[in-house]
């Protein structure tokens, strides 16, 4: 019998349209792995909704390994001595992977490739991140030529089926329990409403991506709408490789109709890949000047009312809410409550991004940090600082008024013409006054971009 392969997952945790799995298996007896590399992300500790999803993740994994006579063996330390460890052990050649592009597992994967043979592939993203390139063969920095460059290389390969059998290695090597990661929250269990949102796993991916196929054709008409389900919802599940955007593409392809602006959006995720992998401290380091110099405001009470959706805003408070409660928040949403934390409250982006970073259940360094630079005008692509969002004008616009309802209760009673921004009569008791009237931020937003281009 050959020598097994380790299969080396992380954030692809999925059987089907995995070709690493699909090409160690082809070869002979397969370990699955998964490492819990705290020491290799100690930079980037994963948030605490996403350690919620994984530890869910990593359960359905496993059993779904163990219905093709494999399973999971679950590993905690630096990966490549962790996949040394083991490859030595269980005589294991060669390891297969997903590249990622996160620079902490850019250089995991160049420290396990200096002891040992590592075989990466490509399947994660619509095309493998930096291979997308200009005429002159430099990376894209703004998005809507990359997409259209993206767009022609398309549709991707068709995804790889689920394979039927996993042969297993004659012994299996040691392996923690997934209870034993405490990815769980305790007390307090601030879980309950991810456990009533989500289902995570690929078959829950599966599910999602069905029913979406249904509502697809509404896409465009609905995803600006955050008070109706107009959106895949699909984030976290792409996030954590429990879906291909491969498969993803194949299966709205074939639903029909127009298509394009949500494969645009999908486009993005692709994009921010590139821009991480072009600069890896994105994240920390704004990527325009004046930004090196930006009067940021440093209100403890302010980013806390932010968090906690008492900010008086209801269109911001509703997101907030819904973003403590589910793990996920409506991009419309997340556009005006970035917006409004770093240009109303002048709250530097960074800490916005850290908080979302620590409650979302779809947090992922690239969207994240390119969404949160682009709000902020700091980034490469071209939105700029002065594009100031007006919440109250936005939550009317885009018809916001039940989805304040089910996440601000308190303003549960108050009719349209209200909703989005009580008079003072009708503010109900308990809901806090604005932190800052709309006209006074702008001017005060407007005043410290000068400051810091002149700095
Ligand atoms: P759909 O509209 O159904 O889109 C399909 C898929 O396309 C999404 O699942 C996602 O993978 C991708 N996508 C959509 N919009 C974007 C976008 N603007 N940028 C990158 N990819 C996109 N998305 C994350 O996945 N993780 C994050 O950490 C994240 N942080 C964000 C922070 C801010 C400040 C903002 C404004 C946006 C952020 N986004 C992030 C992007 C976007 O809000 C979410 O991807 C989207 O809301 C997820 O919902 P959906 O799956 O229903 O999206």
């Amino acid at each position: 019998m050959n020598s097994p392969a380790i299969v080396w997952f992380r954030r692809d945790l999925r059987l089907a349209d995995q070709p690493a799995l699909t090409e160690a298996a082809r070869k002979g007896p397969i370990i699955p792995v998964y490492i819990c590399d705290d020491e290799t992300a100690r930079h980037r500790a994963m948030g605490g909704a996403s350690r919620w999803w994984l530890h869910q993740s990593l359960e359905k994994l496993d059993m779904d390994l163990r219905s093709l006579g494999s399973r999971l063996i679950v590993r905690c330390g630096r990966s490549d001595e962790v996949l040394g460890a083991l490859a030595t052990e269980s005589g294991a050649e060669e390891i297969h992977a997903l590249h990622h592009y996160e620079p902490w597992w850019r250089n995991a994967e160049a420290a396990v490739a200096r002891k040992r043979r590592l075989c990466l592939h490509h399947g994660n993203y619509l095309a493998p991140p930096g291979s997308v390139t200009t005429a002159t063969g430099n990376p894209y920095k703004i998005y809507t030529p990359f997409w259209r460059a993206l767009r022609e290389r398309m549709p991707p390969p068709p995804p790889l089926p689920r394979p039927t059998n996993l042969p297993a290695p004659k012994t299996w090597p040691k392996s923690e329990a997934i209870a034993d990661l405490k990815l769980l929250p305790l007390r307090p269990d601030w879980a309950g409403g991810l456990r009533d949102t989500w289902e995570p796993g690929e078959a829950g991916a599966h599910e999602r991506l069905s029913a979406f196929r249904e509502a697809v054709a509404t896409y465009e008409a609905r995803r600006n709408l955050p008070g109706e389900e107009g959106t895949s919802m699909l984030s976290p599940h792409l996030h954590f490789g429990e879906i291909s955007p491969a498969q993803v593409w194949h299966a709205v392809a074939e639903a029909g109709g127009s298509t394009d602006i949500f494969l645009g959006e999908v486009g993005w995720r692709d994009y921010a890949q590139n821009v991480i992998l072009q600069y890896p401290d994105y994240g920390t380091r704004p990527a325009r000047d004046p930004f090196a110099h930006f009067p940021w405001r440093t209100s403890k009470e302010e980013l806390k009312a932010w968090q906690q959706g008492r900010t008086g805003y209801p269109i911001v408070d509703a997101g907030m809410r819904q973003l403590w409660h589910t793990g996920w928040m409506h991009n419309r949403v997340r556009m005006i409550a970035a917006s409004f934390l770093i240009k109303h409250l002048l709250i530097d982006w960074r800490e916005g991004e850290r908080w979302f970073w620590d409650t979302l259940v779809d947090a992922d360094y690239g969207n994240n940090t390119v969404n949160w630079q682009w709000t902020a005008g700091s980034g490469i692509d071209s939105n700029m600082f002065v594009r100031i969002m007006a919440p109250l004008a936005q939550s009317e616009k885009f018809n916001a008024s039940d989805y304040i309802r089910t996440w601000v209760p308190e303003l549960a009673d108050l009719p349209d013409g209200e909703i989005h921004d009580p008079s003072p009569a009708h503010r109900p008791a308990g809901y806090p006054d604005k932190l800052i009237d709309h006209r006074e931020a702008r001017e005060r937003a407007l005043a410290a971009w000068r400051d810091a281009k002149t700095a």
